[in-house]
């Protein structure tokens, strides 16, 4: 069984990305191109799992030498005030792409917000210009992190995906449905299953490559694999671990991170498996960075 590594591709795309990063620096040491690559992150509230996704991106922001402000407001703002706020960000030349983080609170419109950023700032392909892009298989849109960074980790593993099935569990704006479309851009032959879906595992081990991001632990397990297949889990659930009858000590956090994926059974099972966590995650972070050059660059060309 191959693991497809995301964490040691991440590493890789850094370094990529820091190295192009600093031509820019000698560039503008020569001329006043102006500015460095510079991220906005805006999140509304203070959930924990938006705090660690938007720690890992500062992280690999400052890792390759780009700005990332993270505009951080509370849970009662108003929506007229937050797209007022993206708006100036939108006009601010500094400012290179601007992201928010997901969820939002319930009194905000999603993609009004979304939709009230730049679509040559947003780097997580969101707005209706860059999915109407992808819908209509145009190369010139900005493809959302983790679809991006799931064809990447492909591509790098040199797993072909041309004529292939592919199915993809979950239907989500985020993550389904977008690299729904990245693979029938990829000319795979795709199928989507989601909540509804009958006989799951019938659909699932008809698949070449398997795509799964349903937000369920176990929702995977050997029942739905079969040997030839890739399995790319996209699920990030933090499973409460068993308290000992002394309490919570320090060593043993309260929480572990696990996919989608019974990765126990599934890993004997098929060709090539990402783990969680160190598969998808981190090819979203380095994915999101790299939409931030490739915007950087448009903005400067
Ligand atoms: P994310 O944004 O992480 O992809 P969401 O919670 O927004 O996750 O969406 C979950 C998706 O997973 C939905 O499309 C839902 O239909 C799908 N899903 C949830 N449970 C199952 C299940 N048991 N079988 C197949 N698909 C499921």
């Amino acid at each position: 069984m191959t693991l497809l590594d995301g964490k040691a591709l991440n590493e890789k795309i850094a370094e990529k990305l820091k190295a192009e990063i600093s031509r820019l620096e000698t560039l503008r040491a020569r001329g006043p191109l102006g500015r460095r690559p510079k991220l906005v992150i805006i999140q509304v509230g203070d959930l924990a799992e938006s705090n660690a996704y938007i720690g890992r991106k500062i992280k690999f922001g400052e890792k390759i030498g780009a700005v990332v402000d993270h505009q951080k407001f509370p849970n009662t703002i108003t929506q007229e005030k937050l797209i007022t706020q993206i708006s100036s960000l939108n006009t601010d030349s500094s400012v290179t792409g601007i992201i928010v983080q997901m969820p939002l609170p319930k009194h905000i419109d999603r993609d009004e917000v979304i939709d009230s950023i730049d679509p040559a700032k947003d780097v997580d392909g969101l707005t209706s210009r860059n999915l109407k892009l992808l819908w209509e298989a145009k190369g010139e849109g900005f493809v959302p992190a983790t679809t991006k960074g799931i064809i990447s980790l492909l591509d790098e593993y040199k797993i072909p995906i041309v004529g292939k099935h592919v199915v993809v569990v979950g239907r989500s704006f985020l993550v389904g449905k977008p690299t729904f479309l990245a693979f029938l851009n990829h000319d795979a032959t795709v199928t989507v299953c989601h909540r509804h879906t009958k006989n799951l595992a019938k659909h699932s081990r008809s698949a070449d490559i398997l795509v799964v991001a349903a937000g369920k632990p176990n929702l995977i397990g050997k029942e739905h694999v079969h040997k030839n297949q890739v399995v790319i889990d996209v699920g990030i659930n933090a499973v409460q671990n068993e308290v000992s009858p002394r309490g919570h000590n320090e060593e043993r956090p309260r929480s572990t991170l696990v996919g989608d994926v019974n990765f126990a059974e599934v890993s004997k099972i098929v060709k090539a498996l990402s783990p969680v966590p160190g598969g998808a995650g981190p090819m979203t972070v380095a994915s999101l960075f790299e939409n931030l050059l490739e915007a950087y660059n448009r903005q400067i060309s």
